[in-house]
């Protein structure tokens, strides 16, 4: 297998060694870099396979930070998992919103922090399925990772991607968010279900008019719908 290399973007030199050698230990490959400049040229050296942010850093936030590099083609489909301080859910929002695949609040055990990593990692892997799949207008490429509406390209990030694409394999079923997150996410334990809902939204707000066929089924979870654009 493959050794992970874990990019570590963080300012405090006693947490980011600690978790550089935490990560050798468990045979991860550690870089450390110390502020957003450092993290980029580690990035244009060598794209890591996870990368660790800090939120609280010195010049650009995690937040920009995290933002950026999910534009930047290079590092699109590299998952972040944000590393915060604070514990109020509208950060863990907006970290989601920028673009993080995940949240850790600090302090957290080596433990936790490990599973997380392994989840981030494991969640590229499920369901990249490299045909294509439609549902009336809509269009997903999982080859060339491209999705249309009525010939119409759509954009989306990455887990709005990989959660499409789950349920386009699986439309016209309802799945929980508890499935869904075991699925898409690929390890449930150490992420709230509401991270689904958060998802959900973004992935309406991307399809646009094809926003509709995500049905909300009440008290039971999801449902992706050809027969939400037919009945209007
Ligand atoms: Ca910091």
């Amino acid at each position: 297998m493959k050794i992970a290399r874990v990019l570590v973007v963080e300012d405090e030199p006693g947490i980011a060694e600690l978790i550089g050698v935490n990560l050798r230990h468990h045979g991860m490959l550690a870089v450390l870099a110390s502020d957003g400049e450092a993290a980029q040229k580690e990035i244009d050296e060598v794209l890591p396979d996870v990368i660790l942010l800090d939120w609280m850093l010195p010049g650009q936030s995690g937040l920009v930070l995290a933002r950026r590099w999910r534009n930047d083609p290079r590092t699109k489909t590299t998952p972040i998992l944000m590393l915060t301080a604070r514990g109020d859910e509208p950060d863990k929002v907006a970290g989601l919103d920028a673009g993080a695949d995940d949240y850790i609040t600090k302090p957290f055990s080596t433990q936790e922090l490990l599973a997380r990593i392994r989840a981030v990692l494991r969640r590229r892997a499920p369901e990249q399925a490299s045909d294509l799949v439609q549902l009336g207008q809509l269009q997903l490429d999982g080859a060339t990772h491209r999705v249309s509406f009525c010939d119409q390209p759509i954009k989306l990030g990455p887990t709005e991607f990989k959660l499409l694409n789950y349920l386009m394999h699986h439309a016209e079923r309802v799945h929980s968010r508890s499935q869904l997150l075991d699925r898409v996410w690929g390890d449930h334990v150490f992420i709230e279900e509401r991270t689904v809902d958060v998802h959900v939204k973004r992935l309406r707000e991307a399809l646009g008019e094809a926003g509709v066929m995500v049905e909300t089924v009440r008290g039971v979870g999801y449902r992706l719908t050809a027969a939400a654009l037919t009945n209007r």
